[in-house]
């Protein structure tokens, strides 16, 4: 099989994860900016981890023979100090020229917060005026669904942000209906507790469709499995789907949302 892994926080997996990932069949990966386990204290902080994004990574990857994308932001978690997040903010024109950038992500919020809300709109201008795609990380358990409801309404409040560039990320059962029938996408996050289960995951393609659905492991430095993606595709098998299907919904999705940034390949497209 082969798959799109379209969110992996591979800066903190080893190269062993990256090799299992590759022989599992993943043709390309993702990778949002996120928080790293602690707050940066600077803005400086945050241009290493660009630079990680955008030149390091992409090579650590490339010896995997897998192409590697990132997207850019300041999270939501650390958006609460508006200052920096301003600085981090400005640092991003310049870095859209890095050929592995995609767009911007995972923008989003955390605790629902005023200061995380006048960031996040911030970024939805940020992406409007560089024309650039979006990906937006939604918040936790009780969280989720006011979450959902103020980031829908900021980025339909922008004119020039047209649902079908915007992936809204983590959704689950509550608040999958209304990204989708907004007209975004939506990406379902398969994690060994919380978020959803590769059934639960299933069971909402089965409920919602889908046609405008990805799923990601979103593996990070926590609890999670970067064979989250593959692993769903068996429990698809066991229930009956064809391989025309499972190729589907786990590499022409993410492909038809990633390719309308041109940069976007997978490694089965670049092998002659
Ligand atoms: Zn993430």
């Amino acid at each position: 099989m082969r798959y799109i892994e379209p969110h992996g926080h591979m800066v903190s997996r080893t190269t062993d994860d990256y090799q299992a990932m590759v022989t599992a069949g993943c043709v390309a990966v993702c990778e949002p900016a996120f928080w790293a386990g602690y707050d940066r204290k600077n803005k400086h902080g945050f241009f290493d981890y660009f630079l990680q994004l955008t030149e390091y990574e992409p090579r650590r990857a490339n010896k995997y023979l897998l192409p590697h994308f990132c997207w850019l932001c300041i999270n939501p978690k650390e958006s609460e100090d508006t200052v920096l997040a301003d600085e981090v903010i400005s640092l991003i024109p310049d870095l859209l020229a890095k050929p592995n950038v995609l767009g911007i992500g995972e923008i989003g919020l955390n605790k629902n917060s005023r200061n995380e809300l006048l960031i996040l709109e911030k970024h939805i201008q940020l992406a409007a005026d560089h024309n650039q795609l979006v990906l937006v990380h939604t918040p936790h358990l009780e969280d989720k669904l006011k979450g959902t409801r103020l980031i829908l309404d900021a980025l339909r409040n922008h004119s020039r942000i047209t649902p079908d560039r915007v992936i809204i990320d983590h959704v689950e059962e509550h608040t999958a209906p209304l990204v989708l029938d907004a007209g975004f996408w939506a990406g379902i996050t398969l994690y060994p507790e919380s978020k959803a289960t590769p059934n639960r995951a299933i069971d909402m393609m089965e409920l919602y469709g889908s046609e405008r659905l990805w799923l990601n492991s979103a593996c990070d430095w926590g609890h999670s499995d970067p064979l989250a993606v593959p692993k769903t595709a068996l429990e698809m098998r066991r229930r009956g789907y064809s391989a025309a299907a499972i190729d589907n919904l786990l590499y022409q999705n993410p492909l038809r949302f990633l390719s309308q940034n041109p940069r976007f390949k997978t490694a089965d497209s670049l092998s002659p």
